[in-house]
């Protein structure tokens, strides 16, 4: 595909109990690898392989409507699964590698399996910034379909022991890169010629897009078209959210944010950029608490708060 590199088995390619060299053999035999990103640990297979793609939804318990987004190592490959027009263009230049996903039409000789579009004649594709991702999209040679590493609906995972707990005995080989950056998964975008809408918020905000485009973000009243992963209920504990809560309830496990304190808080200076880099792990340890419920302090909503409020209320939605 865009060249591999085979010498990479090594101690100094190891992240935790496996290599880039394990993960790479494990990958070319279609198989799973939980991999570190900036946004949140995905989980990775061939995305060319229907087998291996199957195995990604089965192992999530994914619904086979909700398509995965591909990871490529750069914008030249990027090419090779997606037309990119002129705005496209502009953001993957800006963008990438870092946390946006762009939304476009596949090319005509786009390789990879249908079930990663769900049929779709779009596809969603990104170009990873962690290191670890992008040495393991490099010593493949692989284009990588990689949704989040936990149970479809569950809390996302931003460390590999997140991971662990949420896939249980359908845990793959894991690459240990410690706690993921951002926290929160990517920004996704369509595209639509000189038009373009936020389907997911993310790390890139709505301001940061408007002003490359130079223009504002469409909306729509069809994102069950656009978006068709975009579920009410996702990234939820298994107990009951309650919003935008000032203060706690006995029996509640309390995340706080600037100045309400809470059991934990998210960023004691009310920083938008590190309560998203902890907002999973809250959930994680309030899911893990002795506590029957979950209270969240109000958070600003604006910038990547946007995107925090959009991950809690689908947290608090019910099942
Ligand atoms: P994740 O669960 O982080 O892998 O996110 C994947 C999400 O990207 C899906 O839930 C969809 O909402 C979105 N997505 C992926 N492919 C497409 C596509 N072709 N068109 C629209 N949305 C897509
Ligand atoms: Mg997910």
């Amino acid at each position: 595909m865009f060249g591999s590199n085979d010498h990479i088995g090594d101690e100094a390619h190891r992240y935790g109990t496996a290599t880039i060299g394990d993960a790479v053999a494990r990958l070319r035999s279609g198989g799973l690898v939980a991999v570190p990103t900036e946004t949140v640990y995905g989980l990775a297979a061939d995305s060319t392989n229907a087998a291996a793609v199957a195995e990604i939804y089965r192992a999530k318990g994914r619904p086979d409507f909700n398509p995965l987004i591909v990871h490529v190592p750069n914008l030249a490959a990027a090419r090779n699964l997606g037309q990119f027009n002129e705005l496209a263009m502009r953001f993957a230049e800006l963008l990438w590698p870092g946390p946006l996903t762009l939304v476009l039409p596949k090319t005509e000789n786009c390789p990879v399996a249908p079930a990663v579009t769900a049929g779709l004649d779009t596809i969603a594709l990104r170009v990873p910034a962690h290191p670890v991702m992008r040495e393991l999209l490099h010593a493949s040679g692989l284009y990588l379909a990689a949704p989040s590493a936990n149970r479809s609906g569950g809390i996302s995972p931003t460390t590999a022991d997140h991971v662990a707990r949420s896939l249980g005995l359908a845990a793959p080989l894991v690459l240990d890169g410690g706690a993921c950056e951002q926290g929160i998964e990517s920004t996704i975008v369509a595209i639509n010629g000189t038009d373009f809408r936020i389907l997911r918020p993310g790390p890139v905000t709505a301001a940061a897009l408007e002003r490359i485009a130079s223009k504002p973000a469409a909306t729509t009243d069809s994102e069950t078209i656009e978006a068709p992963g975009q579920m009410l209920s996702h990234y939820a504990p298994n107990k009951p959210v309650r919003l935008n809560a000032p203060s706690a309830q006995p029996d509640e496990y309390h995340i706080g944010f600037g100045p309400v304190a809470g059991d934990m808080n998210l960023s004691d200076s009310a920083d938008l950029a590190e309560a998203a880099s902890l907002l999973f792990a809250a959930l994680h340890h309030a899911e893990a608490s002795k506590k029957k419920k979950i209270a969240v302090a109000p958070i600003t909503d604006e910038g990547i708060g946007l995107a925090l409020n959009d991950r809690l209320r689908r947290a608090a939605s019910p099942k």
